[in-house]
């Protein structure tokens, strides 16, 4: 599950991690008010105004309605409303959004943190996550931070540093300084971002989160280490041991076919192909959209109806593929094993008549107990569907039709 970054924030600032001062808010007036308020604590008389989206790139991306930047510099109380009119409400395009971009429904009014000093201002990168490969937890970090990450990875890997953490000792206290000193830090910068280090490791552990991202990791020109961005993502899987972070969860930055189906208890996920498919089991369904691609297919979506191929799980699962204008032929795969397949033959059969009709042609391929059975009830439908035994003639039934 992903956060906006003033979700992030505000988990990471629970376990000590020092952070950019903000106040989240959903209308103009009330952001003059947060500007305020952020003076009376922190002292700024400048303030960054940040679009709130699940995506990056804000700080280059263009509101289409006003022109503005997604992250914007105001220069004193007296621009704050209108720095935030020019993005509240627009929609963001960025490098991490499609065309249309993403509405922005809040901003997070934050405190300049790039006031000049005895030093300068300097933007680190830094980011925890798991290696699969090596079954580990690793933090990567670059002096090279700020808007030009992607380049840098790019054209200039050697400039990209990774910590591996062993998970029975965790983050020890060397490798904490091991990053702030190849992060060229010294004297007191150096002992903040051996602390903001570990903070940070602490809340990656604690929150159960699946990735942290903080680009930048701020040096300040005082020599404070905070973060001045976040992207964090959370192991959905750990979510009922954390209902407060749960209820962070901002449906509205989700696909709405995928909200519903969740809702329904089915698991799916949206593809860009012609070929819906509609299976039961995870494994099934990789190897569903395998064949389909090896038939010179391409599938419209994953989705696992589960255990339950009744006509009421299989009519939801068929509306939700039809949403989807793509989807040009329906290949439905099941195999019988608990369920018999006569029963799901049965379901597919009354979730069509249900439905009235259905705009596209369907192979259905049943296998397992009572597959003869299933395939005659499918034949002597009358309908629109079509029958196979084999994976491969099903998806040679699925090349037929969009031929
Ligand atoms: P992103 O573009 O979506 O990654 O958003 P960020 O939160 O990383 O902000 C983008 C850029 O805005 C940063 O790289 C900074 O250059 C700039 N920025 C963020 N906070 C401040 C601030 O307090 N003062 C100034 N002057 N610039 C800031
Ligand atoms: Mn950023």
């Amino acid at each position: 599950m992903n956060l906006h970054e003033y979700q992030g924030k505000s988990i990471l600032k629970s376990f000590g991690v020092g952070i950019q001062e903000g106040i989240v808010v959903d209308n103009a007036a009330e952001a003059v008010a947060a500007a305020e308020k952020l003076t009376e604590e922190t002292g700024t008389s400048w303030y960054v105004v940040k679009a709130q989206i699940h995506a990056g790139g804000r700080g280059k991306g263009i509101v289409t309605e006003t022109q503005s930047n997604g992250v914007v510099l105001a220069k004193g109380l007296e621009h704050v409303e209108e720095k935030v009119k020019g993005i509240l409400g627009g929609h963001l395009v960025t490098a991490q959004t499609s065309a249309e971009g993403k509405k922005v429904n809040k901003v997070l009014i934050a405190q300049d943190v790039y006031y000049p000093g005895e030093s300068e201002p300097s933007e680190i990168y830094m980011s925890v996550l798991m290696n699969r490969e090596r079954g580990r937890n690793i933090i990567m970090y670059s002096t090279e931070g700020g808007m030009d990450i992607e380049a840098v990875a790019e054209k200039t890997p050697h400039l990209i540093f990774t910590e591996e953490i062993d998970p029975r000792v965790g983050l020890q206290g060397f490798q904490a300084r091991r990053i702030a000193f190849n992060l060229g830090l010294s004297g007191q910068a150096f002992k903040e971002m051996t602390k903001f280090v570990v903070a940070l490791y602490n809340a990656y552990v604690g929150c159960d989160a699946s990735m942290f991202e903080i680009n930048p990791v701020l040096k300040t020109s005082d020599n404070k280490i905070i973060a001045v961005d976040a992207k964090v993502t959370l192991d959905e899987n750990s979510l009922f041991r954390h209902p407060d972070y749960a209820a962070m969860r901002d449906k509205t930055e989700e696909d709405p076919t995928e909200v519903e189906a969740g809702e329904a208890g089915l698991n799916y996920v949206k593809l860009d192909g012609n070929v819906g498919c509609m299976v039961n089991g995870a494994g099934l369904a990789m190897a569903t959209m395998d064949i389909i691609k090896y038939s010179g297919g391409s599938p419209a979506n994953f989705l696992d109806v589960g255990g339950t191929a009744n006509a009421e799980r299989v009519e939801k699962a068929f509306r939700i593929i039809l949403k989807d204008p793509n989807v040009k032929a329906i290949l439905i795969n099941i195999f019988g094993g608990i369920v018999r397949c006569d029963r799901v033959a049965q379901g597919v059969v009354d979730a069509y008549k249900n439905m009235g009709s259905i705009p596209v042609p369907i192979i259905v391929r049943l296998q397992g107990t009572n597959a003869e059975e299933a395939k005659k009830l499918i034949d002597e439908s009358g309908l629109n569907v079509h029958s196979a035994v084999l994976l491969q003639e099903a998806a040679d039934k699925v090349k037929e039709v969009l031929a």
